[in-house]
């Protein structure tokens, strides 16, 4: 609930806890009447899409709203995705449930129910294949044959496969690869890591 400034309250009439209450019934009774006859619950005013409580309009703008939110934060949103998934993982972990589906008991000892587990698999295989087939292996065996930077195509340092960008970053990405496998080596002998990028707290 929005809570008014104080100069907001003082303008504002101030509604009692009595008010308040049958003013969230009305509301409710109004959005359960939109929802039965089909009417967007948002506007009030259009034909709600099938299986939904919003018309067209309600629904693309706040999903865009939702869109811009996320954007504006980015970063805080993709730690809580993070947090959440982690804790849902930890869950369904803790019930003896597959970390994937949260619904079938999970392969041997593994993380993952049997289907999950061969899903994964073949979605894995396919990403390599397209990775290891794809134009872009063609354009970079190009590159390669032709003393190029095999992932932007600039002229390579003298005995490498890289131009200098490209060198510098994959000099930094594979000390930061690890540094991150060393770390885990390091939890799992404390006994801190759990496996699949699960650390107990
Ligand atoms: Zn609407
Ligand atoms: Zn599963
Ligand atoms: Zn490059």
């Amino acid at each position: 609930m929005r809570v008014l400034s104080e100069n907001q309250a003082s303008t504002k009439r101030v509604l009692s806890e009595e008010q308040k209450a049958r003013k969230r019934e009305r509301d409710i009774a109004r959005y359960d009447w939109y929802k039965e006859h089909g009417i967007c619950v948002h506007c009030g005013r259009n034909t709600a899409m099938i299986n939904s409580i919003s018309c067209p309009d309600c629904s693309y703008k706040r999903a865009e709203k939702q869109r811009e939110r996320r954007q504006n934060n980015i970063d805080k949103c993709r730690e809580k995705d993070r947090i959440r998934c982690r804790e849902r993982r930890r869950k369904r972990k803790a019930a003896g449930l597959c970390t994937n589906c949260g619904k079938k008991t999970p392969y041997k000892s593994r993380a993952y129910c049997y289907e999950c587990m061969i899903k994964s698999q073949a979605h894995r295989r396919k990403y390599l294949r397209i990775k290891n087939c794809g134009v872009e292996n063609l354009r970079s065996q190009f590159f390669r044959e032709n003393d190029l930077c095999s992932f932007c195509g600039k002229p390579v340092i003298p005995g490498k496969r890289t131009c200098e960008k490209h060198y510098k970053m994959l000099v930094e990405s594979i000390a930061y690869a690890r540094k991150m496998r060393k770390q885990k080596f390091d939890a799992a002998a404390s006994g801190t890591y759990i496996g699949l990028g699960i650390y107990k707290q």
